[in-house]
């Protein structure tokens, strides 16, 4: 595993302990401004409960367009029958069996607990260039979406916004092994190349890698 996928799932794992069902995100909204004021970024809670974490772009990026990187906080919960979990105060157990991760009789919250992970990470990694990032963690997005019906006009000023919601999330592949991945995302693409159970999985086929597939796919997608 590399630098980077380590520190993002280190990263879920902290959120993961943090009981956050749709109707419960005030833990993790307070945890979030804890994570931006620790890290030395401004940020702004609303009365709902967003959060918005402003990252400085990096240098030479200053006056580049603000984009703003989406996510919610909250999750679903469910467990098995015979689960004593109690979802108001526990945090989910963790269980990483070979190269997934999972959890112990209950939903997991990778969506969007993951994409959460994500954005923290790219904000303090001092290596990349972006432009001014506006980390907006929304709350409810699992039941009724009140979070995101809240924001006020001025709570974000980025007119780029990147959700990064599992059902966002393009994924390429070509094998047997790229099924799971290509069924979960929400745009699942095949290459030309691929399998026909890939093909027949994905959303959309496009070229091989012979005539840059990845890069037709996502000219496509972008151009929606
Ligand atoms: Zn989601």
């Amino acid at each position: 595993m590399n630098a980077i996928t380590h520190e993002i799932l280190d990263t879920f794992s902290q959120i993961a302990a943090i009981p956050r069902c749709s109707g419960n995100e005030a833990a993790i909204s307070h945890w979030l401004q804890q994570w931006a004021g620790d890290h030395g970024f401004e940020y702004q809670a609303d009365s709902v409960g967003n959060v918005v974490i402003r990252i400085p772009a990096a240098a030479g990026y200053e006056q580049a367009p603000i984009v703003v990187i989406q996510g919610h906080t909250d999750m679903v919960g469910q467990k098995t029958p015979e689960s004593k979990h109690d979802f108001k105060t526990d945090p989910i157990r963790l269980v990483h069996d070979g190269d997934w991760l999972k959890a112990d009789q209950t939903t997991l919250g990778a969506d969007n607990g993951i994409g959460v992970a994500m954005g923290l990470v790219l904000a303090k990694d001092p290596n990349l260039a972006h432009p001014p990032l506006e980390l907006l963690f929304t709350v409810d997005e699992e039941v009724g979406m009140s979070g995101a019906s809240a924001l006020g006009p001025e709570f974000v000023r980025g007119r780029i916004l990147l959700n990064i919601d599992s059902e966002n999330i393009m994924a390429i592949g070509d094998n047997e092994n790229d099924l799971s991945m290509i069924e979960y995302a929400g745009v699942g693409v095949a290459m030309g190349n691929a399998v026909d159970k890939v093909k027949e999985a994905a959303d959309f086929i496009t070229k091989s890698n012979a005539e840059s597939g990845v890069a037709h796919a996502i000219r496509t997608y972008l151009n929606k």
